[in-house]
């Protein structure tokens, strides 16, 4: 593949220049560095498309291969079941530990973490996403960035990032802003698709994760993501794949896409309703500690 026409952006993380082009959808392409071994979208889309391509479609009507989380409302009670099961990755917390979830979505993780103690709250830049936590879920979600948060530096013991990071436009500026709100000492949380894994390295194109396009900026494996957090002083302390929990329905439509066939017309309903468990093998947790 060549980059017909126009000079493309340079290594966002070590600034090398002439990149390879990877994977192209529409009027983006999937860049690799060629030093570093990131891969990043270009064009970023304009801050205005990215305002409309989170609005309720994208949590609430998108299907796959479209932009958005598949079903997102529909698998509600399971995002929950993960949620509970990320919460066991966190420290025992205190009475009171304050906990910040960024790109909190509907706040479905913000809830979760305060029924199990925590002083939680979250920040999110999806207006409709935002609105919908507050008063259809009841949590505290504020519609903005991080960035434009202002939250007292130094007063939060644990920040959440789950699947996240690969949307952020400027990633290394909001891993700068973390560090600022948490205490010395406290914990970084985050999820991201690895695109190193040997799951995505065996399906090479056919990866769900080359499907996000283009609300994936970043396409971070455990290398690009541990200089990225070391560079801003973290110290990762865990690394490691996580499951989710899904519908039967859900999880036979991923691996029908991924296979290219149509799932069977004649389950029931109530059989492709049951919750599941899964791994697959390429969905990174990473744990690492702000500079005390
Ligand atoms: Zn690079």
């Amino acid at each position: 593949m060549t980059l017909a026409g126009r000079q493309p952006a340079p290594c966002p993380l070590c600034s090398a220049p002439g990149p390879t082009a990877f994977v192209r959808k529409g009027r983006f392409t999937v860049l690799a560095c060629s030093a570093c071994g990131l891969r990043y979208l270009d064009p970023q889309p304009a801050p205005d498309e990215l305002e409309t391509l989170y609005g309720e479609a994208y949590f609430a009507r998108s299907r796959p291969g479209e932009p958005g989380y598949d079903r997102y409302l529909e698998e509600i009670d399971n995002i929950r079941r993960t949620f509970d099961d990320r919460l066991r990755f966190l420290p025992s917390q205190a009475a009171g530990s304050c906990l910040l979830d960024v790109g909190a979505a509907i706040g479905l993780f913000v809830e979760r973490a305060r029924r199990a103690g925590w002083n939680a709250e979250g920040v999110e830049p999806s207006q409709w996403a935002a609105r919908y936590a507050h008063e259809v879920l009841g949590q505290p979600v504020r519609p903005t960035t991080l960035e434009a948060a202002q939250i007292a530096p130094q007063s939060v013991d644990v920040v959440t990032l789950w699947e996240v990071i690969e949307h952020l436009p400027d990633p290394r500026a909001t891993l700068a802003a973390i560090r600022r709100v948490l205490r010395p000492g406290g914990l970084l949380v985050l999820s991201t698709p690895d695109a190193g894994s040997l799951v995505a390295r065996a399906l090479g194109k056919r990866w769900p994760g080359w499907g996000k396009i283009p609300e994936h900026l970043f396409f971070f494996d455990r290398r690009t993501l541990g200089t990225l957090l070391t560079e801003q002083g973290f110290v990762v302390k865990t690394m490691r794949y996580v499951s989710l929990v899904v519908s039967r329905g859900y999880l036979l439509d991923r691996v029908c896409g991924i296979a290219g066939i149509r799932p069977h017309a004649r389950l029931s309903r109530a059989w492709l309703d049951r919750p599941v468990k899964v791994n697959p093998f390429y969905d990174l947790l990473i744990a690492a500690r702000a500079p005390r």
